[in-house]
């Protein structure tokens, strides 16, 4: 079976490459997935990928597909990729494939049930034709692929520049057919949002907030009902339970208590600030169908349920277990947001790795808990610990408050580490802070070993461990939120860890904008220590 991926893993150097090595996978949804990526590379191509046995069948599309019927694409069939990079965006940066990639459509395909001979999609690729049904989200209908020349190649075969693998992509004229559609006019990823230049430049995705008029629709609704935001409805319940009691004489703040509807409004104000942190990563929520309010505890909730609907982008972990959580959410934008919110998902916490390299952590994370005897001075103390480390190391990096008591720390850093490499990395740099305030720090395991100091947690450095996200809301009065800062902000005497809530992230950002920007796609070597 691993030989299917013999030759993608022969071409590339996966200690250079951000793209997964993968394995073969077993699919256990029933569906199969596609995707097509927009991919600038020595020529600009779009690679059409159909989930096939366990991995990703694959054709390079100079012109790229289309739904018009009359465009006969130009399809040069390549090696098998890895089911984990259909989920795969990003800068190659050398060797084979340089260039930028954008996640450009997925979703899921069939093959056509009006030809038998394609009902063993396989067996079809081998024959040379295949007709398959796309469900995605910008390529809808009726395709067919077929071989017209040059020497066929089967998965693990050897690539030979002078003889490609010829076949045709072409759209049948059905009812999803448009005529003169061009895929360059739709170039933003499904996934980020982001477009091949983005990618480079490393900005963060282009999210929409919702409009004057969407909020207004909000509004409007009763206690129930439909709310179109980017495109998507969602069906809103119980809009005016209060989830929170509100929080007297915080700036800004009223003593308003936090309704269902301010909770899902503010998610949807907040998507373009808080989805770069969440998009191509699973995310697990803390949910409190009841609100806090008669102190009931929230729970973690990672699958996505059945009911969920068809624009929640899921994710099948590979990995998985049995027991284990298959199906996890991934976060594109505004509409999903909103769904969450209206699930009583309070809390947002997104994994460290993408789901394109679950194995591989994008940030090194300091966690600094404060113990029950820990005071906001004693935090403080250790975040300046941090940020002078930060400095001599050379290091970008940027602090933010959880909203409850601690402070935490994101390094970004390049591809190819490991959860070990940035837990040891943590753990060093946090023993070198330690040793300097040792009265401030303990290392026992046991909270109740811990004399009341605080903890400087490495052990969220683990693949699915999550750390509450930038923006994300936090169960308490006046639903504080998790707030990004410059590192300059830890002197001012104003700063508090739940300083600022529902209320008043907002016009914090019109006016200062997001610190965090400054560590989105930097790409930076764990120093020695
Ligand atoms: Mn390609």
């Amino acid at each position: 079976m691993a030989d299917k991926l013999a030759e993608y893993q022969r071409m590339r150097d996966f200690s250079a490459t951000p793209e997964p090595a993968g394995h073969v996978v077993e699919n256990t949804s029933g569906r199969l997935r596609f995707v097509v990526q927009r991919h600038r590379a020595t020529r600009l191509h779009y690679d059409l990928r159909l989930e096939i046995d366990g991995v990703l069948v694959s054709w390079a599309v100079p012109k790229g597909p289309s739904l018009d019927p009359k465009r006969k694409a130009l399809a040069v069939k390549v090696e098998d990729h890895p089911y984990a990079y259909g989920w795969f965006e990003g800068n190659i940066g050398s060797g084979y494939g340089k260039g930028d990639v954008v996640l450009w459509d997925d979703g899921w395909w069939e093959p056509d049930p009006a030809y038998p001979e394609s009902a063993d999609p396989a067996k079809a690729v081998a024959a040379g034709e295949l007709k398959f049904v796309l469900h995605g989200h910008k390529l809808r209908g009726r395709y067919v692929i077929v071989h017209t020349g040059g020497r066929r190649k089967a998965g693990g075969a050897a690539p030979s520049k002078n003889d490609d693998d010829q076949w045709l992509l072409i759209h049948k004229n059905d009812d999803d057919a448009v005529e003169g559609w061009d895929p360059e006019d739709h170039p933003h990823s499904v996934l980020s949002n982001r477009t091949n230049p983005d990618i480079v430049e490393g900005t963060p995705g282009r999210w929409t907030a919702p409009t004057k008029a969407e909020l207004q629709a909000l509004d409007a609704i009763k206690d129930k009902g439909q709310w179109t935001v980017a495109g998507e409805t969602t069906l809103l319940t119980n809009l005016d339970k209060v989830f929170m009691p509100g929080r007297a004489g915080a700036a800004g703040a009223t003593a308003a208590p936090i309704t269902k509807r301010d909770i899902i409004r503010y998610y949807a104000q907040i998507a373009p600030w808080m989805t770069p942190y969440l998009a191509g990563r699973p995310v697990n929520l803390n949910r409190f169908p009841d609100g806090i309010v008669g102190a009931k505890k929230g729970f973690w909730h990672k699958a996505v349920p059945t009911h969920a609907p068809d624009f929640i982008r899921r994710w099948p972990n590979p990995r998985a277990s049995t027991g284990e959580t298959r199906d996890y959410m991934l976060v594109d934008g505004a509409p999903a947001l909103v769904w969450a919110a209206n699930f009583a998902g309070i809390e947002i916490h997104p994994w460290t790795s993408t789901a394109a390299n679950p194995e591989q952590p994008s940030y090194a994370l300091v966690d600094i808990d404060p113990g029950p005897s820990t005071t906001w001075d004693e935090t403080l103390t250790l975040a300046r610990l941090f940020r002078v480390a930060m400095t001599q190391l050379d290091l970008v990096a940027r602090p933010k408050v959880t909203g409850q008591r601690g402070i935490q720390i994101w390094i970004p850093i390049r591809s190819g580490y490991t959860f070990h490499d940035t837990s040891k990395f943590v753990e060093a740099l946090s023993r070198t802070v330690g040793r300097v305030v040792p009265e401030l720090v303990s290392w026992q395991w046991h909270k109740n070993e811990r004399r009341g100091l605080a903890r400087l947690d490495y052990t969220q450095n683990q693949i699915n461990k999550t750390l509450v996200a930038p923006y994300s809301l936090r169960p308490a009065a006046g639903a504080p939120v998790s707030v990004p800062l410059e590192w300059d902000e830890l002197d001012d005497p104003k700063l508090r860890p739940d300083r600022w809530t529902i209320r008043d992230v907002l016009p914090r950002l019109a006016k200062v904008g997001d610190p965090f920007v400054a560590i989105v796609g930097v790409e930076q070597d764990l120093p020695a220590l």
